[in-house]
């Protein structure tokens, strides 16, 4: 089993019911739906069409939402505008008539109190770059750098400016409604600055009792200054390179990767190494060397889960990119070097204690699994977050939710299994279906994290179970 996880962005190159179904047979562990281009009624029906193949199939996989969140975009333009370098073009807010021939509307009101002549401005996920030359009454004049066609909408980049948009936009409420609609596990929340950001929505989710998991995306200097705080109130990191690599400078963008592994892995928080990773194939039908070396440095550095976008929205190889990535993460998870992790948390609770004491304990006995019996998957959670050598850990629960909300957490395999009052009457049930699974052999030995009923009392306990 390939212990990172892998999480496939969904467009329409995948959308259709046998992409799905092949999706999941290689093994994608969670959909994301990217909210700056899916449609309602689109997410609808193919989240229901997902849930159904996942029924059939009887493979767990999670669904995520990911919000648009508070970009600066150009306004509509009746047909794109081929610029070249040196053209002028007007960008101007608050509804002022442009005074240079290309001119746009820009949905930042302070874009032009914000911008100092003489500093670059990144159009189009970095296809366009701008000098800013001028500033006019509510308006900002730009000379073109590199040339390109600039069409509708299209998203602006301010490195290093502190953006004043609020932390969710109107759509963003509309989305996080149609994300508690279709029952989605995760929800992706763009441009995280603050902790308050993230505070912001699980107030939303808490009003609304849902089970929702928050994953923070880190996508400029803001959220890398405040990097520890925001990892501290997320359920979940994600480490979007795409607007991370514009926001910072280049140089920059594997030492904040790094480090934000690092810091995800020692808060036991589940961490996304996102966008770029098979980049060239989209188009390409095998990835380029630098690619194939970028994936196995996720793995190396022991992120949780690695995540295709444009190459599965619609990309022409979207199967091939999930073999691939699924390829070079189990090789890369033979060497020597991932489950040699060491977490330096010091385990405060007994329960986290109980939980590092089953890593030691399954490191140390060579168990083919450990097995843990998760209500609310916080166990499994941490157990994942330790990186035990052993894997996989075989999580059962009772809440379907909670196996898929499992999906993101690395070298976990969940199940869900009926309640039972009987401790002892859930630990057969568990044994009996990793036989049953052909997941253990008779002789082979598991790691067990579970309740045991002795007497009159329930322990909980950790003990090796070696099978018969
Ligand atoms: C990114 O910027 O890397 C990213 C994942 O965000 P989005 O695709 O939503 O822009």
């Amino acid at each position: 089993m390939r212990r990172t996880k892998i999480i496939a962005t969904l467009g329409p190159a995948t959308a259709s019911p046998p992409m799905l179904e092949a999706l999941m047979k290689l093994g994608v562990n969670i959909f994301r739906f990217n909210m700056s281009h899916a449609p309602h009624d689109w997410v609808r029906k193919v989240a229901k069409s997902i849930r159904e193949i996942s029924a059939k199939l009887n493979h767990e996989v999670a669904l995520l939402l990911d919000t648009q969140g508070p970009a600066i975009r150009t306004g509509d333009v009746p047909k794109p505008f081929d610029l070249q370098v040196g053209d002028w073009v007007s960008f101007t807010v608050k509804g002022q008539k442009g005074t240079v021939q290309i001119t746009v509307d820009v949905n930042y009101p302070y874009l032009v109190e914000d911008i100092e002549v003489g500093s670059v401005v990144i159009v189009d996920n970095g296809l366009l770059r701008m000098e800013a030359i001028e500033k006019r009454e509510n308006e900002l004049v730009c000379k073109v750098l590199t040339p390109g066609p600039m069409g509708s909408r299209r998203h602006i980049n301010l490195p290093g400016v502190d953006v004043k948009l609020p932390a969710l936009t109107e759509k963003d409420y509309k989305d996080i409604e149609l994300a508690f609609e279709c029952n989605m596990d995760f929800i992706a929340m763009s441009f995280v600055r603050r902790r308050a950001d993230i505070d912001l929505l699980r107030g939303i989710i808490n009003e609304r009792k849902s089970e929702l998991r928050i994953v923070a995306k880190i996508e400029d200097q803001m959220a890398v200054r405040n990097l520890e705080e925001i990892i501290a109130a997320c359920d979940g990191l994600m480490i979007a390179r795409g607007d991370l690599g514009i926001e910072v400078p280049y140089e920059e963008l594997p030492i904040i990767q790094r480090r934000a592994v690092n810091l995800c892995l020692a808060a036991v928080k589940p961490v996304i190494v996102a966008t770029h990773l098979l980049e060239s194939m989209i188009t390409n039908p095998s990835p380029t060397r630098a690619e194939i070396t970028d994936i196995a440095n996720a793995v190396f550095e022991h992120a949780d889960a690695i995540m295709l976008s444009g190459e599965t929205t619609t990309g022409k190889y979207p199967l091939e990119c999930v073999e691939i990535m699924d390829r070079i993460a189990k090789r890369i998870e033979q060497g020597k070097t991932v489950g040699s992790y060491i977490n330096p948390l010091e385990p405060k609770t007994a329960r986290e204690k109980i939980n590092a004491a089953t890593v030691y304990l399954a490191n140390e006995t060579k168990a083919v699994g450990i097995c843990v019996y998760s209500h609310t998957g916080t166990k499994a959670r941490f157990i994942s977050g330790l990186r035990p050598q052993v894997a996989p850990i075989y999580a059962f629960t009772h809440d379907a939710h909670v196996a898929r909300s499992l999906s993101l957490n690395f070298g976990v395999k969940a199940q869900v299994i009926a309640q039972d009052p009987d401790p002892n009457v859930i630990l057969l049930k568990m044994v009996e279906n990793l036989k049953r699974h052909g997941y253990v052999k008779s002789g082979e030995s598991l790691v067990v994290v579970s309740d045991l009923a002795v007497g009159l009392e329930t322990l909980h306990a950790i003990h090796v179970h070696t099978i018969h």
